[in-house]
Parts: C-alpha cells; structure tokens; sequence
C-alpha cells in the first residue's frame, strides 16, 4: 500500500510552430489538457503498477479540480484525501514548438493551499508501507506527513523535484531519496559531477540514495556500503515526459511489495522494474497519459 502526498495539476498544452516572444501573439496549431502534477501522476504510476494507492493533495473548486479528480480516481487511486479549496486548481501552461523547445508557467493554486492535514491523513500515511513525496505543495505538508511516517514505521520515499536545498528538519525522516543528476547535485549542494561523488554527498544526508541516469538507467547507495548500478532497458525515447514519475512510482511499488530494500539482487531487481517503468513511459508519446500498467512494465523488464 502507497500513500503519496504531493501536487496535481492540469496541464494546457499548444503545440505551436514558433514560440512566441514578449508581447507577440501568435496562432497555435493543436491544444490538449492532460493531467500532471507529480504527487498525482506518481500516484496513477503507482497504481497503474499494482500498487493499492492513497492520494492525498488539493485541487480547486473548478471544472480542472473535477478533471483531475476523476483522472486519479479513473486510474484507481483513493482519492478520499483529495480536497477541494476555495480558488483556481494548479495548472501549468505549455507551449511546444515543433522541435520540442518549450514555455512552461506553473501556477500552483490549490496545491498552494495543502498545509493543514489532518486525522484521516495521518491514518493514510500510517496504514501505508511507503509514503511518497515530493516537492510541489508547501514544505511543513511534506514535514508533517513523513514525521506521521517515520512514528508509524512507513518508509518515506522523496522525490526531490523540483530540486531544491532541504531543511535537516526533512532530511532527517527520509528513508530513500530518488533524484535525476540535476536534483542530486541541488540538494547535496554540489556543483555537478560524477555519480559516484553525488552519491557519497548524498548519503551524507539521508540513508540511501536512488539517482537516475536517463538512458543509462539508474545507481543505488545506502550507507551499509551497498551501491550498485543499473541499466535501462534500451528503447526508442519518443517523450521522456513523466518517465521519472513512472520510476518513482514503480520504485515505491517494488520497495512495498518486498517489505524493504532486500539483499543487493532484491535491491538491483526492484531498480531494474522501476527502469522499465521510466522506460516503458518514455518510448510512448505522452505525459502522464503514457504511464504504463503492470503488464507493460513486466514486459519490458524482461525483454
Ligand atoms: P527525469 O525525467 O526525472 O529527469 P531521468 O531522465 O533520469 O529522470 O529518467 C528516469 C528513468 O526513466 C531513468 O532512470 C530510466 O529508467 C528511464 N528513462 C528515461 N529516459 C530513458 C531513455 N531514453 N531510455 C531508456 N530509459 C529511459
């Protein structure tokens, strides 16, 4: 069982030939709304990927509220602790040209608003077996909600994204932390360099350590001296949107269902399904739209 806590938010995307510059207006070709939001689109990858999965997050008293809503709820995600708050949902405006550069506005709206949590939360978090989060509703939420884990012996899973500094405040209640190259090197406060190093700076914050690699699949570190690495099943890459959210989701999944980390060919077989996932995702077009069901995972994983 899976709890996350975390943002979701409509997407309204045009696809244009030229993106326009300050002030200019110019004619878009197709226009698509499509749910996103990582809280929520890690919570249908986790679902999709067989988990049963609690979604607890904030939209707005809108049509976009209900549309998001009916997503989860659409994918199998308990939405009971989806609230809905007075204002617009969140949504992020995107406009694509046709070699794929693109414009992105967020405006977090409801998701803004997630601060209060309450009893009913608290019980989601502690009947789950990982609790996931990540970094796009306000910071005590995500506090609150992995101090509810750690007292009840939930596995805190974060997702750094988007990447920031945290507080030891946080840090001190991650049990795992899963991050691309970029969100390693903000959080441990690094310049960049190899994974290896980001790894050893990371480690020096919380117990283990998931970064992932894009193509080339994704390391492990935890402080027992464990580290590996692992690669992605090759694919044709169409859209690599969302594929860190099919990832994570599927990592979340895999760490339930094991009841922990496991000895280092656990460790390796749960990255290994969670890089099909990522990979799965990413030879579809498509945001959260292309995260894949079990049975694509399971394909993949063992082609
Ligand atoms: P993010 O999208 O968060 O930056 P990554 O680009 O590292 O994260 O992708 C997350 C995971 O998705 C990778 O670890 C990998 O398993 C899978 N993935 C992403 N891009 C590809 C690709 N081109 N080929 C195969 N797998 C991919």
């Amino acid at each position: 069982r899976i709890a996350v806590v975390g943002s979701a938010n409509l997407d309204l995307v045009v696809t244009t030939r030229q993106l326009p510059r300050p002030g200019e207006t110019v004619l878009g070709e197709g226009f698509t709304t499509v749910p996103g939001g990582k809280g929520a689109n890690q919570a249908v990858a986790a679902a999709r990927a067989g988990a049963a999965c609690a979604f607890i997050g904030a939209v707005g008293q809108d049509d976009f509220g209900r549309v998001l809503r009916d997503n989860l709820a659409a994918a199998g995600v308990d939405v009971r602790g989806l609230r809905e708050v007075p204002g617009p949902s969140g949504v992020a405006l995107i406009a694509v040209d046709g070699t794929a550069e693109n414009f992105i506005v967020v405006a977090p709206g409801a998701n803004g608003e997630l601060s209060e949590l309450d009893g009913a939360d608290q019980g989601a978090v502690a009947a789950a077996d990982v609790l996931l989060v990540q970094l796009e509703v306000p910071l005590p939420a995500v506090i609150r909600a992995a101090g509810w884990a750690r007292a009840a012996g939930t596995t805190v899973v974060l997702n750094a994204a988007p990447a920031r500094p945290l507080p030891a405040e946080l840090l001190d209640l991650v049990d795992v932390l899963v991050v691309n190259e970029h969100e390693a090197a903000v959080v441990a406060g690094v310049p960049g360099g190899d994974p290896a190093a980001l790894l050893d700076a990371l480690l020096s914050l919380v117990p283990r350590v998931v970064l992932t690699l894009g193509a080339r699949g994704a390391a492990y570190a935890d402080r027992q001296g464990l580290r590996l690495e692992v690669p992605a099943p090759r694919i044709n890459a169409v859209d690599t949107t969302a594929a860190g959210d099919a990832f994570t989701g599927a990592l979340a999944v895999g760490w339930a269902e094991r009841g922990g980390p496991g000895s280092a060919d656990e460790v390796t077989a749960t990255l290994r399904w969670a890089c099909a996932a990522g990979a799965a995702c990413a030879q579809r077009p498509g945001a959260s739209t292309a995260l894949p069901d079990r049975a694509e995972i399971d394909a993949l994983h063992r082609a």
